[in-house]
């Protein structure tokens, strides 16, 4: 039942995950807000990421159509990037030029790479792994030099998929693995080996340029293409907004920011204070409910439920060449299999907004 009077303005700043999930439930919130969406017209997904970069399947398996899904649901939507948020003023601004006012604002405009290695120029040939699109620049290195800098999952797998689709693979990173299982990195070493990667693990890289990665013992290692996957940060206009640093917008179990209690943030913008979270899509996944159903709450009147984040999650690295490696917490398992699960929980994660 519609409430009596005008409606609180409700922005919506991105379609991540969380907000995907808002919009598609925008019925319910239509009920209790003027809801206004500013986020570009295509939403990247990441779990399609690389395969979507090597050509391993097709660009449209990797996005969902925000301005459509949008229309569909009857929210206005502002297609573009939010530029500008005075938290105190309620006031926002869209790149587009598009003046906002609101009463809630909900920001879910995921992550950016570390930039402690990035380029001020950055050339073409250094590609960090965020924003996803970048990637495109793997399509075409069959028997050329590419450099991974970073031992995480996304670096792994990139160069995983790279190396399967003919690069000349280096991975270069202090550490390789990270939270992965030592079995499970055991087994995607050798996996990468392989497949021709020059795995070097315990460097740290110092600079990355046009044409040579530089080492913390002055040596060089020479490439045609040096994909950055060294960590994701919060982007850095929040902290111009004064919402937070590189750890994110603060918020606490609800997913309202401590100060700014009309300022809610969800997925890998959101800095959790109850406890910190990986950058995973998991997190921004669960937390759209709990987001949707804080948003009712509060405009009932009620207590609005808390974010329970869960111990372990299912992740699967695609590895290229139809393998993938699936880990749940200290479980893990490399094949086919892994790959042919993850496919499905993608596209039926896919489907729901397409
Ligand atoms: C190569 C790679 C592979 C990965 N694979 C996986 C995986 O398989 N599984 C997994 O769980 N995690 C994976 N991750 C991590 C995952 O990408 C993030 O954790 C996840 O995307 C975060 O979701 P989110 O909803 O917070 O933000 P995002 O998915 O990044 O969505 C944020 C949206 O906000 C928009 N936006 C940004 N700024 C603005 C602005 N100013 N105004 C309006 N809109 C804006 C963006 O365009 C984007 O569409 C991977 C990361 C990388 C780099």
């Amino acid at each position: 039942m519609p409430d009596a009077g005008p409606r609180p303005r409700l922005l919506l700043v991105g379609a991540g995950h969380a907000h995907l999930h808002l919009i598609d439930r925008a019925a319910e919130l239509a009920a209790h807000y003027e809801v206004t969406l500013v986020a570009p017209r295509w939403f990247d997904y990441s779990g399609t990421a690389s395969a979507v970069a090597t050509g391993d399947l097709p660009t449209e398996a990797g996005g969902v159509d925000v301005a459509a899904l949008a229309a569909q649901h009857g929210v206005r939507h502002v297609v573009g990037r939010l530029v500008d948020l005075d938290p105190r003023a309620r006031t926002a601004r869209a790149d587009d030029g598009s003046e906002l006012t609101f009463d809630v604002v909900s920001l879910n405009v995921g992550s950016v790479v570390d930039p402690a290695l990035l380029p001020p120029q950055r050339p073409a040939s250094v590609v960090p792994t965020k924003p996803l699109t970048g990637l495109e620049a793997l399509r075409a290195t069959a028997g050329r030099r590419v450099s991974v800098v970073g031992g995480g999952a996304s670096g792994l797998e990139l160069a995983a998929h790279a190396a399967a689709a003919g690069a000349r693979v280096t991975l270069l990173a202090e550490e390789v693995g990270g939270d992965l299982p030592a079995g499970a990195v055991r087994r995607l070493a050798r996996c990468l080996r392989a497949r021709g990667v020059a795995l070097r693990p315990g460097v740290a890289v110092v600079a990355v340029g046009a044409e040579v990665t530089i080492l913390a013992d002055a040596s060089e290692v020479p490439h045609d293409l040096a994909i950055l996957a060294t960590g994701l940060v919060a982007p850095p206009e929040l902290a111009r907004w004064g919402l937070g640093d590189e750890r994110g917008v603060p918020v606490t179990a609800t997913l309202a920011h401590p100060e700014h209690p009309h300022v809610l943030a969800a997925g890998d913008c959101a800095h959790f204070l109850p406890s910190p979270l990986p950058r995973v899509g998991v997190h921004g996944v669960r937390q759209g409910p709990v987001l949707l159903a804080g948003l009712l709450a509060r405009a009932r009147g009620e207590q609005a439920p808390a974010y329970r984040p869960q111990r372990r999650w299912l992740a699967v690295l695609d590895l290229g060449d139809g393998r993938g490696l699936a880990v749940r917490g200290r479980w893990w398992w490399e094949g086919r299999a892994a790959l042919w699960l993850k496919r499905r929980i993608d596209r039926r994660w896919l489907a729901r907004y397409s």
